[in-house]
């Protein structure tokens, strides 16, 4: 099968230094072994999705010579292939309806330290008395799931124990990030996920949605996440901080950062160059 990574932005705002590092992180692993690259707009969080920011994303990424294969997908013109996942989960019976409210959670479940809480399984036999269904719960299976990350090595994760049953319909109706992703990852055959640390946590609960529809597991590779110099996650103040803009005209210079923190040292000239080089390999073999 042919190397096939992605880019899946949530078109969420513009750009910004993480997502980019993880664009080009993705793209090197793609490319260096003549695979394709694809990028999918993860836009099902309707409510966050902000009008305009997915093409401002493609143009961002034509800037930076992170030429992609194939159409653009975007998950909100996907539901059918969500809803055929769940129906499959269904039959299965390895989903229920879950009444619980943000309220009934804030209560019963607990949170251990930087996580989210666990779903205590309030709803997994049965819906209570006067509980009507919201959210869909997949029911986790009780049993370590492990991977080998190409960058962090062995990564193991008892998802029951750390995270329990977890949404894959929420309860205003969209399908959860960990379905959709899931799906789309085998839908477009992606052998290899490079993306932030961020969504390291998530990779165990996804191998197990994979099993429970009987879907092949790609090869994973988390990239190290650009933080703000305190530590936290870039935000608001990213402004402030001496991280480079993506300002349209210092292209290279944002590059050529994203490089570095990727570990790769290239001079001020180079990544165009690099990148264009990785290009022309591609046409010379014909693979594109
Ligand atoms: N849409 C997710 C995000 O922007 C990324 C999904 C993924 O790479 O698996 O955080």
């Amino acid at each position: 099968m042919t190397p096939t990574g992605r880019f899946a932005p949530s078109p969420t705002g513009p750009l910004h230094l993480g997502s980019l590092v993880a664009a080009v992180g993705s793209w090197l692993f793609a490319r260096r072994e003549g695979g394709r690259w694809l990028v999918r707009m993860e836009d099902l969080d309707t409510p966050r999705v902000i009008a305009g920011s997915a093409d401002e994303i493609l143009r961002a990424l034509e800037r930076y010579g992170l030429t992609w294969d194939g159409e653009v997908v975007h998950q909100s013109q996907r539901i059918a292939l969500y809803d055929d996942a769940l129906a499959t989960l269904r039959a299965k019976n390895l989903v229920y309806d879950c009444g619980c409210s943000r309220a009934d959670l804030a209560r019963t479940a607990s949170a251990p330290l930087g996580r989210e809480a666990v779903y205590p399984g309030t709803c997994r036999d049965g819906l209570p008395a006067g509980r009507v269904a919201r959210a869909v719960r997949f029911r986790t299976p009780h049993e370590v799931i492990g991977f080998d990350d190409m960058i962090r090595g062995r990564v193991e994760e008892d998802v029951a124990a750390e995270t329990g049953d977890f949404v894959v319909r929420r309860a205003d109706g969209v399908y959860a990030y960990q379905l959709a992703v899931v799906v789309d990852d085998a839908a477009q055959n992606i052998t290899q996920v490079v993306r932030g640390a961020d969504l390291l946590t998530s990779t165990a609960r996804q191998i197990a949605l994979q099993r429970a529809l009987g879907l092949p597991t790609p090869s994973y590779a988390h990239l190290p996440l650009v933080v703000n110099a305190d530590g936290s996650k870039l935000g608001k103040r990213d402004g402030a901080l001496p991280l480079p803009s993506l300002d349209e005209k210092r292209v290279r210079e944002t590059l050529q950062f994203a490089l570095r923190f990727l570990g790769i040292d290239v001079a001020l000239d180079a990544p165009a160059r690099m990148l264009e080089e990785a290009r022309s390999a591609d046409y010379a073999d014909g693979r594109r």
